[in-house]
């Protein structure tokens, strides 16, 4: 298959961070780009694209002027942005803005065709709304990329993929009502946060159909996960043909994760690489761009990122140094979850597929 793939990493990444007590670690994406730095995976350091943070202007094709100056205040003088999770310190403002600007970067370059594949570990902040922060996530970077992939490169089938353990609220409030193909496929149930994502948000108006929601049970594992991801997200995106898929590679459903109580695996999590690289080269000329997400468990997300980006890029890796990334234990689903997740799969299947099939042909 070929083509190049970039990792963007800038310094300024570290700075977006919310206390040493707190799950979000930003040394994760360094600790990503070391492991990948120390197996060969980079051709020289030209893979390594240094981003510049996005301006406001950028910023404003989602986010309102006065959010904006908010987060930069709170940024500077400290307090909280949310309910409580999401706290605001110095350089917050500048690791934010440096996070958007490397998945913007990622996205010009990949429409200007420097590069077919990129990866941006700061982006996937996928619970951020136009004037709200939420869930350790202040502007949404996926979002910011698509208004600049339709606006200045006229592009005009856009999907997103989230795979994240929690539902991509913040991204598909902002599509909601557009044509932008949005898949989530996360937890969902008993209270876990943000509490929507079922399968009955389907879109409205120009967006209607083009909303996929597969909301899993807590103890989902490798099998069942990949089950739902051929079932939905393969056929939707064959049907929908984006010009570009833009995916959210949150890694806190894997089994060691401290937050989310999903059993997924580097192997599970390898499979979803192989089939999204796959399906860009076939159906949008390798256009194909990952960004980060959730992943609490800094060991197990260095890990999967980086068999993740060995995937995308086909760099000639070590095979041993790479299989001793994986795990080794693989937890199962018991009975009950299994029939849950069988039962989900075939209503979201039944609802959501003829439905996207309908709003394409008549459009
Ligand atoms: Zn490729
Ligand atoms: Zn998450």
């Amino acid at each position: 298959m070929g083509g190049s793939t970039a990792f963007l990493y800038h310094d300024d990444f570290l700075k977006y961070q919310f206390g040493p007590h707190h799950p979000f670690q930003p040394v994760r994406e360094k600790m990503t780009l070391d492991t990948l730095r120390s197996l060969g995976a980079f051709d020289g350091d030209s893979d390594i694209v240094v981003p510049r943070s996005t301006d406001v202007e950028t910023l404003m094709t989602v986010h309102f002027d006065w959010y904006i100056e908010r987060v930069r205040e709170l940024s500077a003088k400290g307090g909280l942005l949310d309910q409580g999770d999401t706290p605001a310190s110095p350089g917050l403002y500048e690791g934010a803005v440096m996070a958007v600007g490397a998945t913007v970067d990622a996205a010009r370059g990949i429409a200007e065709g420097e590069f077919d594949h990129a990866f941006n570990p700061a982006g996937g902040l996928h619970h951020a709304y136009p004037a709200r922060a939420s869930g350790f996530c202040v502007f949404n970077d996926m979002a910011v990329a698509v208004r600049v992939l339709q606006r200045e490169y006229g592009i005009g089938r856009i999907a997103v993929i989230d795979i994240d353990a929690h539902h991509g609220d913040g991204t598909q409030a902002i599509f909601y009502d557009e044509d932008v193909l949005t898949i989530s496929l996360h937890r969902f149930g008993d209270r876990f946060f943000p509490g929507s994502g079922e399968a009955d948000e389907t879109g409205e108006l120009e967006g209607a159909g083009r909303n996929i929601n597969v909301p899993l049970p807590g103890g989902t594992d490798d099998n069942l996960f990949l089950h739902a991801f051929r079932s939905v997200a393969i056929p939707a995106l064959q049907s929908y043909r984006p010009d570009i898929i833009i995916q959210q590679f949150g890694v806190d459903g894997h089994y060691r994760d401290p937050l989310a109580d999903l059993g997924y695996t580097t192997r599970g999590y390898a499979e979803v690489a192989r089939l999204t690289h796959e399906l860009a080269h076939e159906l949008c000329e390798g256009r194909y761009l990952v960004v980060g997400g959730g992943g609490y468990d800094l060991d197990a997300t260095m890990r999967t990122w980086s068999i993740m980006y060995s995937i995308m890029s086909e760099a000639p890796i070590d095979r041993q140094r790479l299989m001793e990334l994986h795990d080794w234990d693989s937890p199962l689903s018991d009975r009950n979850t299994t029939l849950k997740v069988l039962d989900t799969i075939e209503e979201v299947k039944q609802r959501s597929l003829p439905l996207l099939e309908m709003v394409i042909r008549y459009a």
